[in-house]
């Protein structure tokens, strides 16, 4: 069910190849260092030039759109940076826009401001609508499984979003710009519930999952702008863990694989079905372990520790983080349950 507004997304095999012969030419191909060899052959043509994303800086980015040659259309062709990068020359520069995501690590390519970092905080600055998002099933297919499977933790925060908006607005700490809406919930619960229902399909990659979480997506990168630059019915506790991991690491991440273990410590700090997300997690295949990140456990302890002053420090929205305290025992009973569940690190 397409609500609001969504962006043209079509689904099939064979579809980079077809881009010389749709893009305005001559066209600028934004991309990835490592992929531009996979897909040079294919977009073969007119094309005004190749950028390489490199960086998320602002100032960086509004340098490299100065300076870019002159180009008629920008073809987006990666994961989120990618995306996100070809999001704000669209908009800098004016020229329309095709996107071709390579993995579902993220919504990016289905929302309409690029997420870009400014000072060490992150900014959305810009507004594009492509003509098109182009899912290419072999191209998916082709990308890490990791990089794939973890997308869908961008939908399963859901859960724990929804229990943080609930629980401000029963406080009556909810934003007076965003208060508690249980249609825009239940919206989001019905993507939410899609993605479960085809968990094993995402884990495998096969169409049946590209077509579920990709459409998940879909709604879920137009729902920020459609319910009035809203995120409360899907971001929580869960993406505050993300960022205070990286500020204590100064680490970056897999996206999806960090919010998944801000799902399982945000569910149990809200005491919200902490083993049911835990066994949701490992039936997808997202490693959650904080190893399996490059971190350690006391890292993630530290992080969670430090969520509840980061997330003042950071201006993020009220969750669970603001209220309950994260004792010795919480961390201690959640450290057993996750090496419980995927087992001893082992390197
Ligand atoms: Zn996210």
């Amino acid at each position: 069910m397409v609500t609001g507004l969504e962006f043209t997304t079509v689904f099939g095999r064979g579809l980079v190849g077809e881009l010389p012969d749709v893009a305005r030419r001559p066209y600028l191909v934004v991309t990835m260092d490592d992929l531009w060899p996979t897909f040079e052959g294919q977009l073969a043509g007119d094309v005004a030039g190749v950028y390489r994303v490199g960086t998320l800086d602002l100032g960086q980015l509004e340098a490299d759109a100065a300076a870019l040659p002159p180009h008629r259309s920008i073809i987006g062709l990666g994961g989120g940076q990618a995306s996100d990068v070809a999001k704000f020359f669209s908009w800098s520069r004016g020229a329309p826009l095709f996107q071709v995501p390579t993995a579902m690590t993220t919504n990016a390519p289905f929302s309409h401001r690029p997420l870009l970092r400014d000072g060490g905080k992150a900014v959305a600055i810009g507004f594009a609508i492509p003509e098109a998002v182009y899912v290419d099933f072999d191209v998916i297919r082709s990308a890490p499984p990791l990089l794939n499977r973890s997308g869908a933790c961008d939908v399963l925060c859901y859960h724990t979003a929804h229990h943080d908006w609930k629980l401000a607005h029963d406080l009556g700490r909810e934003e007076s710009r965003w208060p508690y809406d249980p249609s825009m919930v239940s919206d989001a619960r019905q993507r939410y519930d899609a993605v479960y229902a085809a968990l094993d399909d995402i884990r495998a990659v096969n169409d049946v999952g590209i077509r579920t979480l990709m459409t998940a997506h879909r709604w879920g990168g137009a729902a920020f702008h459609n319910a009035g630059w809203n995120a409360r019915h899907m971001d929580g506790v869960d993406h505050g863990f993300l960022y205070c991991l990286e500020y204590v690491t100064e680490r970056h991440f897999i996206h999806g694989q960090a919010v998944g273990l801000g799902i399982y410590l945000g569910s149990e700090l809200q005491e919200n079905e902490p083993e049911e997300m835990l066994a949701t997690l490992h039936r997808l295949g997202v490693d959650i372990r904080p190893e399996a990140m490059g971190v350690t456990w006391e890292d993630a302890a530290t992080a969670m520790r430090q969520l509840a002053s980061y997330v003042r420090y950071a201006g993020y929205w009220f969750t669970v983080a603001d209220v309950r305290t994260v004792t010795d025992d919480l961390l201690e009973r959640a450290r057993e349950r996750l090496y419980d569940t995927f087992g001893p690190w082992e390197t």
